[in-house]
């Protein structure tokens, strides 16, 4: 066949068509997913290092797919940022694990996970004090997750809204600390109670001398600060001895249990009253 001039942009074209196709199909597809209720909640537990105890759950959203199945949040929830559609799904995210967690025996806690576009809509913060107060979960009982992208947001609106959910009694948390834009300022400029490090450390640390000390320095960080420091992606009994001896206050991971059902939550608890007082 003849070489058409101009075929390359025309490819180009139909490329890029192709692509914003596929994306505002999935686009569409969140806002239906979200109308029809396609989405649930697992949760992980974060115990105490000494006690292993569980002190909280995590929650983490997951999309039952009519035809495409499970989908993990990793997929969709960029999509959903970009889309905006990121806001009625986390405030679904945020009164269904109240309702869920105010179910629960206290003081096992619930924490879920908000990115700086939900602070943006400034009746957020006014949303999660509604969901705890509709639900009847007591506010120290939830913790805001966030990792140090927020900070990219507009600064007071970020140091406003985490000043008033703590006031209010809500924890917050600084999430994947470790990797990224990770600053000691942060911590010194805004209002955390804990400290999750991220969870490519715990397997740096058992490798390198440089990653271990690493961890050492942040769980010094974080007693500086007095923060809870939470050490996440514990898979193996090395590990978990590890961050033992270097004293954080809690781990989560596979060593502990992956994410589980809503409906697994109440007998992991009760099984692991079991192991307390075994
Ligand atoms: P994250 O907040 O760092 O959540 C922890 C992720 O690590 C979860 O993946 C969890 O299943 C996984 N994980 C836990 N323990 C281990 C371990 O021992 N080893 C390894 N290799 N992985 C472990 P998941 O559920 O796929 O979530 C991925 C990310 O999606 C989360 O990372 C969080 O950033 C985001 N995400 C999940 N739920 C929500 C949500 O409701 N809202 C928002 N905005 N983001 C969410
Ligand atoms: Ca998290
Ligand atoms: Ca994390
Ligand atoms: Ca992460």
């Amino acid at each position: 066949a003849k070489a058409m001039p101009g075929s390359g942009f025309r490819f180009f074209d139909a490329a890029l068509a192709a692509d914003v196709q596929a994306r505002s199909a999935i686009e569409n597809d969140l806002a239906r997913a979200i109308r029809a209720e396609e989405f649930f909640l697992e949760y992980q537990p974060i115990v105490g290092v000494e006690s292993r105890t569980v002190r909280a759950f995590e929650a983490l959203l997951r999309w039952r797919h009519p035809e495409k199945g499970r989908i993990m949040p990793d997929v969709f929830i960029p999509a959903a940022e970009k889309t905006g559609l990121i806001l009625p799904l986390g405030n679904w995210v945020v009164r269904e694990a109240c309702r869920e967690a105010a179910a629960w025996p206290a003081p096992a806690g619930v924490a879920i996970n908000v990115v700086g576009d939900q602070f943006k809509d400034r009746a957020f913060v006014g949303y999660v004090k509604q969901c705890l107060m509709e639900t009847g979960l007591a506010p120290g009982r939830l913790t805001i997750e966030v990792t140090e992208s927020v900070f990219s947001v507009d600064e007071t609106v970020i140091r406003e809204s985490l000043s008033e959910l703590r006031s209010h009694g809500v924890r917050v948390a600084l999430d994947d600390f470790g990797i990224g834009f990770s600053s000691i300022n942060n911590l010194r400029a805004f209002p955390i109670d804990q400290l999750k490090i991220d969870r490519s450390f715990a397997q740096a640390m058992m490798e390198s001398k440089r990653d271990a000390d690493l961890v050492d320095i942040i769980l010094k960080l974080g007693r500086t600060f007095q923060v809870t420091t939470t050490v996440e992606g514990i898979e193996s009994e090395g590990q978990l001895d590890f961050i033992r001896q270097r004293g954080a206050s809690e781990a989560q991971g596979y060593l502990i249990s992956g994410p589980v059902a809503a409906s697994d939550v109440m007998r992991f608890l009760s099984q692991s009253d079991d192991r307390l007082s075994a």
